[in-house]
């Protein structure tokens, strides 16, 4: 009998074709130290990968070495502990096995009565647990924070509009919704604004005072502002970590001004929300259990493998009416598979699901929110530790105060933005520490974001050693700053 199965046909020699690329990842973050944190991509590598649709089949163990050779010492660098750049999550050897578990059971958590939607339901229960919610808030795993923000909103629109709404759009209404971020929110409100058809006009970046957080004074005149236009102010943001400095908006009052001024109150905690881990810092955070809604990735500071966002609704009655969409073949019953109502698929778009819950839950529950706390703590320690080198060192100026663990600093010498992008660049390039640019108050600033658990003090001393020394040679040879510019 002849079988069309995609099955292996020998499971031995299978078997053990996969315990050497279980062992190649194990040895990859094992001794990761030893690579550079990320290298320019040569040409005969990227040639490498190109190839015709493969019609024939070809062995698991070519595919293997050419990911190997070709795929996995070009990747970005983020478990590396030198890697600083953005704000990206080192992972963990846990959540790499979870994922493993989750792609040989491929659940799909779309809905159905199923024990992996059990596993996303206590991770949902553990997140109402962390941000003081009640047991009615809903909330689903998403790809990320730039969704969990699009649902927030989505839910938003349409508890102020009523339900009507999804039928008959938002013109129908014919009111015109206004929504406020500071000017530090990151760039995926906007983008979220566009997609529900509010546009990107109507969000106001307010902006921000001394401590790089959203100005509550502006904003009350604002709201006043846009009401005495005839526009309805109906959601506010308050960024909790925000992507250039790691601020931390002021939530306590902006969950009074959204109280007395009737707005949704959203926080956008992508990256600091888990924060709330660490003791030394929940305090920080007070407001945010007041929220209408909370978003943020397990996949940055929470160290869960891509992907990993989150959106919690407080009133979970609203999220679900905001999304849930009659279908007969998507018909519930109370037994059997179709059991087990309501569903993820009623909270979002998405229908088909991954098993995202599953990483959480295992990186939750093998390290304990105790010891995650600790390690957030610790890279608050270390971002604090690099703003003193900084400081200490004429030829470095720091250029934000350090709220978290985010450190904006730049290099002294002619020229500086040009200067500080190639160093910038340079750093990239050597492999030795990989952080990245941002503007603040129209200057260029080389961005360190400690968020990878692998870090130490070590590493924060090679980024500042290279910094001087490539520092010091771009300035020597000034004439080939720009070669870098990109
Ligand atoms: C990273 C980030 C986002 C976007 O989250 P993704 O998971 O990349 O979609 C949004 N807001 C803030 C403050 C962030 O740091």
């Amino acid at each position: 009998m002849t079988t069309k199965s995609l099955d292996p046909t020998d499971w031995d020699a299978f078997r053990g074709q996969a315990h050497r690329m279980l062992d190649d990842m194990i040895d990859y973050l094992a001794q990761i130290r030893e690579r550079p944190v990320w290298q320019p991509i040569p040409d005969t590598v990227r040639e490498q990968l190109r190839a015709p649709l493969p019609v024939p089949p070809s062995s698991l163990e070519d595919a293997h070495n050419t990911f190997m050779h070709a795929i996995l010492p070009y990747s970005v660098g983020n478990a590396h502990p030198g890697f600083m750049g953005w704000v990206h999550g080192g992972g963990t050897p846990v959540g790499m096995l979870a994922e493993m578990l989750a792609g040989g059971l491929n659940a799909n958590l779309g809905g159905r009565d199923q024990m992996p939607i059990e596993v996303e339901r206590q991770v949902l229960q553990w997140v109402r647990e962390l941000f003081g919610f009640p047991d009615s808030a809903s909330g689903i795993f998403v790809t990320g924070t730039s969704m969990a923000n699009l649902i927030s909103l989505l839910v938003a629109r349409t508890a102020t509009l009523g339900e009507d709404v999804r039928q008959n759009g938002i013109d129908a209404a014919g009111r015109k919704l206004v929504a406020y971020a500071s000017e530090a929110a990151h760039s995926c409100i906007s983008k979220a604004m566009d997609f529900c058809g509010l546009g990107t006009d109507a969000l106001r970046r307010i902006p921000l005072d001394a401590q790089q957080r959203l100005d509550t004074q502006r904003l009350r005149r604002a709201i006043g502002e846009d009401r005495a236009r005839g526009l309805v102010p109906f959601y506010l943001v308050g960024t909790a970590g925000t992507v250039d400095t790691g601020a931390i908006d002021d939530l306590e009052t902006l969950a009074d001004i959204a109280r007395q001024e009737k707005l949704w109150f959203h926080v956008d905690g992508a990256f600091g929300a888990l924060g709330v881990l660490a003791p030394s810092l929940a305090p920080r955070f007070k407001g945010i259990e007041r929220a209408d809604s909370i978003a943020f990735d397990f996949h940055k500071w929470g160290q869960v493998p891509y992907d990993a966002g989150f959106i919690l609704i407080r009133d979970g009655e609203q999220h679900r009416r905001t999304f849930t969409t009659p279908a007969a073949y998507l018909s519930r019953e109370s037994q059997g598979l179709a059991a087990g109502s309501p569903w993820p698929c009623d909270f979002g778009p998405d229908l088909s699901r991954g098993f995202r819950a599953l990483k959480a839950w295992f990186t939750l529950k093998v390290y304990g929110t105790r010891q995650l706390g600790e390690m957030i703590a610790n890279t608050c320690d270390l971002a604090r530790y690099l703003a003193e080198r900084v400081e200490n060192e004429p030829k470095l100026e720091l250029l934000a105060p350090v709220s978290l663990n985010v450190v904006c600093f730049r290099y002294r010498g002619e020229d500086m933005d040009n200067l500080n992008r190639a160093l910038a660049v340079a750093l990239q390039e050597s492999g030795v520490a990989a952080p990245s640019t941002t503007t603040l108050n129209g200057r260029i600033a080389i961005r360190a974001a400690i968020v990878n658990h692998r870090t130490n003090t070590g590493d924060i001393d090679n980024l500042l050693e290279a910094t001087l020394a490539l520092g010091a040679k771009l300035t020597q040879f000034s004439d080939t700053e720009t070669t870098h510019d990109c």
